[in-house]
């Protein structure tokens, strides 16, 4: 990939509040970043929008896309089936425009990324403690009980691996969590602006 922009790559267990602080994240940089949309066989949840979310993709024709090598990585995240990948093509589009992109993608994921790519900037959103983390699932009131019980095992086993990012933010306030990944990228970015409105 010939690359004009940067590769960063955001993992944290699910309900570890990164989408959220994503979103903000969007608001208030300054640095041009471009969100990669991952392709999913998971179906919508209430309120998630196709292309904007995620491609919601039948199982048929995610693998049929994985067979002709579209994906930068992809995988089957939770064991229940659903797939989950980053679409190369939009990745290469951005990073040619000089755009920064984001993937925010699991551990495993971001591991595969960093073996191609491995100057990609890593971040970790970690969500405090597994007590905080599973009242942010439990709030969120879409899920089953084993489905819950599935995503903190699997944000135990995220945790674990999270020495391998370069850089880890506790994410309690989400106002300062915003402002911490702002004052980061603009390091990296090379400019002084700061990162003000919230
Ligand atoms: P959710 O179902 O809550 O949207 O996402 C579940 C998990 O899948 C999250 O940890 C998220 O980071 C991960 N994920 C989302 N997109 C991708 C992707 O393209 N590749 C990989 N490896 N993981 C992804």
């Amino acid at each position: 990939m010939t690359q004009k922009g940067r590769l960063v790559i955001i993992s944290g267990p699910s309900g570890s509040g990164k989408s959220t602080v994503l979103q903000k994240l969007f608001q208030n940089s300054e640095v041009p970043l471009m969100l990669s949309v991952s392709a999913t066989t998971r179906p919508p949840r209430p309120g998630e929008k196709e292309g904007r979310d995620y491609y919601f993709l039948s199982d048929e024709e995610f693998q049929s896309r994985r067979n002709a090598g579209e994906f930068l990585e992809c995988k089957e995240v939770f064991g229940r089936g659903y797939w989950y990948g980053t679409l190369r093509e939009a990745v290469s589009t951005g990073l040619n425009e000089g755009k920064w992109v984001i993937l925010e993608i699991d551990v495993q994921g971001a591991l595969a990324v960093l073996r191609d790519q491995p100057e990609a900037i890593t971040i970790f959103v970690h969500p405090g403690s597994m007590a905080e983390l599973e009242k942010r699932l439990r709030n969120r009131g879409t899920e089953s009980e084993e489905a819950i019980q599935r995503r903190l095992n699997v944000a135990a086993e995220e945790l674990s691996l999270r020495h391998h990012y370069t850089h880890e933010v506790i994410n309690q306030e989400i106002k300062t969590t915003v402002q911490h990944l702002c004052q980061l990228l603009t390091q990296y970015h090379g400019e002084t602006i700061p990162c003000s409105k919230n």
